[in-house]
């Protein structure tokens, strides 16, 4: 995930917004500018008049919180200490500001983790998914790694009853899944997935949801690509095994893909793309490749390849394309593959973060009651 750099400049208003009370609760809190997290005791939020306070039931682990353990040049830029960390997660609302007058106490809900300032160019003109003024929950503001968390109601998603806990609590990263790869219409195309961590993973279901031909999915982890095939990918690359997307493209009897989606940020993975790409094909972009190499521009151009850049989720178009998969039968059990009570969480802290930052699966952390 990576935020616009206004963002910054908001965290200490809404700091200062953040009224809180005397009562504690545990929350993991990226308390000094250096690596790991520490479970500590905090004020339970109060709402203002426009919030809700939601009591946390699952949360999940994101890059982004490994990326802040971690304390990488992007966590240092980036956050600043304390802060509650996490993003992902479901709940129930425990208590709403005098103005909230569309949500009910204890409404099962989760929570779009952008907040959108509702003033700048592109709020206005209805695209807050791009806001010039981002503020990141778990990033700029207190998140959802605790017992309580403080959100606006505009940003509340109230949960169908047939969405499972588990899933409500990854609809962020299955959100960025929906908006990269219903980027461009699917039915009938031949689609290439690189990179299936969690969230090429999830891609490739929606793209069998959605009605694709064939799907290449390719990863250097052979782990990874057997949660890919259960996703529903045709056919798996491991170019690590010196498996090539080209041999997959003659195997398929194809001519090559029509829509690309680039989820490992890997610059080899992005050229060997563009190279297996038909003419006239699209691409989105929502691994975040490096700033600098050799892009082979000449393939672009020539095959006219339509690039596009991905950014969080659409609010609110990708949330209700992501409620009516789910009720329409889209699987997501595979990506979820390890599950802990909130206190072992603690206990085996930096065991988990190490297997999780290697296999990139989703770890679901349960509060205990
Ligand atoms: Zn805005």
């Amino acid at each position: 995930m990576n935020f616009f750099p206004r963002a910054l400049e908001n965290q200490w208003i809404c700091k200062s917004l953040n009224f809180v009370s005397m009562k504690k609760m545990k929350a993991l809190v990226k308390a000094r500018p250096e690596k790991g997290l520490w479970m500590q005791e905090v004020p339970v939020p109060e709402p203002g008049l426009n919030d809700v306070i939601i009591k946390v039931g699952k949360s999940a682990i994101c890059g982004t919180d490994l990326h802040i353990y971690e304390w990488d040049a992007w966590s240092q830029k980036t956050i600043h200490t304390p802060m509650v960390i996490g993003h992902e997660y479901m709940g129930y609302i425990e208590k709403m500001g005098a103005g909230v007058t569309n949500l009910k106490i204890g409404e099962r809900v989760t929570g779009e983790g952008h907040l959108a300032c509702g003033h700048c160019r592109n709020c206005r003109r209805g695209k807050e998914h791009v806001c010039e003024n981002t503020v990141g929950i778990g990033v700029h503001i207190d998140g959802s790694f605790a017992e309580y968390l403080k959100i606006p109601a505009k940003n509340v998603i109230p949960l169908d009853p047939r969405i499972p806990d588990e899933w409500a609590a990854i609809m962020d990263p299955f959100g960025n899944a929906t908006h990269t790869a219903l980027s461009f219409p699917l039915i009938g195309e031949d689609v290439l997935i690189t990179g299936s961590g969690l969230i090429g993973s999830m891609a490739i279901a929606i793209a069998k949801f959605a009605g694709a031909r064939f799907i290449v999915a390719s990863d250097l982890s052979d782990s990874r690509l057997e949660i890919a095939k259960k996703m529903g990918a045709t056919l798996t690359v491991n170019p690590s095994k010196g498996e090539k997307i080209s041999d997959a493209v003659k195997k398929l009897g194809m001519r090559g893909f029509d829509i690309g989606l680039e989820m490992s940020g890997s610059p080899k993975a992005f050229v060997e793309m563009l190279s297996n790409m038909y003419n006239g094909s699209s691409i989105s972009l929502l691994g975040i490749l490096p700033s600098n190499f050799e892009v082979p521009w000449s393939d672009i151009i020539f095959k006219a390849i339509t690039l596009k850049g991905i950014y969080g989720r659409e609010m609110w178009e990708t949330w209700y394309k992501m409620e009516q998969m789910i009720i329409g039968g889209i699987d997501l059990n595979p990506v979820i593959t390890h599950r802990f009570p909130i206190d072992d969480f603690t206990v085996s802290l930096s065991m988990i973060f190490r297997r999780v930052l290697m296999s990139w699966r989703k770890a679901i952390v349960e509060k205990s009651s």
